[in-house]
C-alpha cells in the first residue's frame, strides 16, 4: 500500500482518437488502479493510518485533487448549476474581454495555412457548465467575425483540468456528430495537467476562460502539515478562523500560485490575446473570514470533523492533517499578484455577489436544504476527504455534515453567500 501511494495511484491517462465532422481527444481516467475498487483503498486507508496520512499528504494534490465525477447525485455534474447562475451574473464582463481578443485576418492565399481561434477553459471539471461556455465564447467570436465581414478561422477548443477530472463524462456531453455552434463546428481535445505550470505551446492560444477554479491551491503549505511550525493548522481543517500564522501561509501560497499562472499564461497567450478568470473571493479585509468558502468549511463540516474525533473514528493528527486547499482572495490581493506580475494588463477587476451555493426546491424544507448543503461540498471536497480518510467514514463525516445543516437551514440560506473575484486581463 505504501508503495502504491508514493508512486502515482493513478495511472497515466489513455488516448483514444476518432474522428468524425469534429475530432476528438478522449482521456479515460482510471481510478485507482492499483488496488482494484474504491472500497480495497478505503480499508487499506483505515488499517495502515499513521503511515497512511503522511503519504496521502505527500501525494501531490495534482495527481489526487477533482471533483466528483460521473452523474450520480453527489457528482459535480449534478451540482453545479449554482456556478452556472453565477457565471451568468458576469457573462457582460466575459463578453467585453472576448470584445478585446483581436481578430485574424484570413491568412494569404497559396499560403498553405489557415486561421485558428484557439480557446481554452482551465479547471473545466465535468459536466455541462464548460460546455455551455465554450459554445457561448464560440459563438461570440463568430458574431465578432461575421460582423467585420472577415472569413471565419477554424475553431478549436481545449478542456484543461487535472489529470483524475472525469473527462469521459465531459466528452460525453459534448456534440459529437456535427452539432457545432450555429452551423459552425469546433475542434476539441482534453488536456491534462496542472493549470500553475505550462500547458501548450508558446503563443497558441487567443483566449483562456478560467471560473470557480482559481481559488484552489496548488498544494496545502508544507508548513501547515508541520507539527513543528507555528502554522500548523491544530484543531482545524481550513483556514476560516484559524490563526494568523497558519493564514499567512496559505496566502503566500495563493500569491505564489497566481503568479506561477499569469506566468504560464503570459508564454501561451498569442499576441492580441485575452483571458477571462472568475474564483471565490471575498469582501473582508481580514484572511480569517473566508466569507461564503469560509461557511462552508468552516463551520458544519468543521464540527463534523470534529464530532468524529470526539467518537474516536478518527484522530485528532488524522482530522488536523487534513486541510481544505481554498483560498478566497479580496480584489486588492488578487490585483497585488497581477501587478507585480506585470504580464498582463488590467481591463477590469470587480468582486461580486455570486448568491448562494444552494439552489433548492423547497427552501422552507430543512431537511432539503441540509441535503444540499452536504451533497455540495461532498460534490468538490468528497474526493479529498475520501482519499483521506476512506469512503466509509467519508459517508459519516458527510451525513454529520447534513445533520448539523438540516438544523440550520434558515441561518444557511440567509448567508451562505459567495462572492466572487472576476478579471478580464489582457497582455501587458
Ligand atoms: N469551471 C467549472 C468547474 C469549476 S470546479 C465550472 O464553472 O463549473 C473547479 C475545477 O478546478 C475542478 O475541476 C478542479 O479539478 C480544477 N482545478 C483545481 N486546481 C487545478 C489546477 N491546479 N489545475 C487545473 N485544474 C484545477
Amino acid at each position: 500500500l505504501s508503495l502504491s501511494l508514493n508512486g502515482s495511484i493513478y495511472r497515466n491517462t489513455t488516448i483514444h482518437h476518432s474522428a468524425k465532422h469534429t475530432s476528438f481527444i478522449h482521456l479515460t481516467t482510471l481510478h485507482l488502479p492499483s488496488l482494484s475498487s474504491p472500497n480495497q483503498i478505503a480499508m487499506a486507508l483505515q488499517q495502515g493510518e499513521n503511515r497512511v496520512v503522511v503519504n496521502v499528504n505527500m501525494m501531490k494534490l495534482e495527481k489526487l485533487l477533482c471533483m466528483k465525477g460521473g452523474q450520480g447525485e453527489s457528482s459535480y455534474a449534478n451540482n453545479s448549476k449554482a456556478q452556472a447562475l453565477h457565471a451568468r451574473s458576469v457573462v457582460h464582463i466575459l463578453e467585453e474581454t472576448l470584445d478585446l481578443v483581436h481578430l485574424q485576418p484570413p491568412p494569404p492565399p497559396h499560403h498553405h495555412q489557415s486561421a485558428v481561434f484557439q480557446v481554452v477553459d482551465l479547471g473545466c471539471s465535468s459536466g455541462n457548465n464548460t460546455v455551455d461556455t465554450v459554445e457561448a465564447i464560440i459563438k461570440h467570436m463568430i458574431k465578432r467575425y461575421r460582423a467585420a465581414g472577415l472569413d471565419l478561422p477554424e475553431f478549436a477548443a481545449f478542456f484543461s483540468d487535472l489529470p483524475s477530472n472525469d473527462f469521459n463524462t465531459l466528452f460525453q456531453l459534448l456534440p459529437s456528430d456535427g452539432g457545432g455552434v450555429a452551423g459552425v463546428e469546433y475542434y476539441s481535445a482534453g488536456v491534462a495537467g496542472s493549470f500553475y505550470k505550462r500547458l501548450f505551446p508558446a503563443r497558441s492560444i487567443d483566449f483562456f476562460h478560467s471560473a470557480f477554479s482559481l481559488h484552489w491551491l496548488s498544494q496545502v503549505p508544507e508548513r501547515v502539515m508541520d507539527k513543528r511550525q507555528s502554522a500548523y493548522n491544530r484543531g482545524r481543517v481550513f483556514i476560516h478562523g484559524a490563526k494568523e500564522a497558519t493564514v499567512a501561509a496559505y496566502k503566500q501560497q495563493f500569491q505564489a500560485d497566481l503568479g506561477a499562472f499569469l506566468r504560464a499564461r503570459s508564454v501561451e497567450m498569442k499576441s492580441g490575446g485575452t483571458m477571462f478568470v472568475v474564483c471565490l473571493g471575498r469582501t473582508s479585509p481580514d484572511p480569517t473570514d473566508q466569507g461564503g468558502a469560509g461557511l462552508l468549511f468552516g463551520t458544519h463540516f468543521q464540527d463534523a470533523w470534529n464530532h468524529l474525533v470526539q467518537q474516536g473514528l478518527v484522530s485528532s493528527e488524522k482530522r488536523d492533517n487534513f486541510n481544505i486547499p481554498i483560498y478566497a482572495p479580496t480584489s486588492q490581493e488578487f490585483k497585488d499578484v497581477v501587478e507585480a506580475n506585470g504580464s498582463f494588463h488590467i481591463n477590469k477587476l470587480e468582486v461580486f455577489k455570486g448568491g448562494s451555493p444552494l439552489v433548492v426546491s423547497r427552501p422552507d424544507d430543512a431537511a432539503e436544504v441540509g441535503r444540499a448543503l452536504a451533497i455540495s461540498c461532498r460534490s468538490v471536497a468528497g474526493v479529498l476527504v475520501d482519499a483521506h480518510i476512506g469512503e466509509e467514514l467519508s459517508e459519516q463525516l458527510f451525513l454529520r455534515v447534513e445533520e448539523r445543516a438540516t438544523c440550520h437551514a434558515k441561518e444557511l440560506l440567509e448567508n451562505l453567500q459567495f462572492f466572487h473575484v472576476v478579471a478580464s486581463l489582457s497582455l501587458a
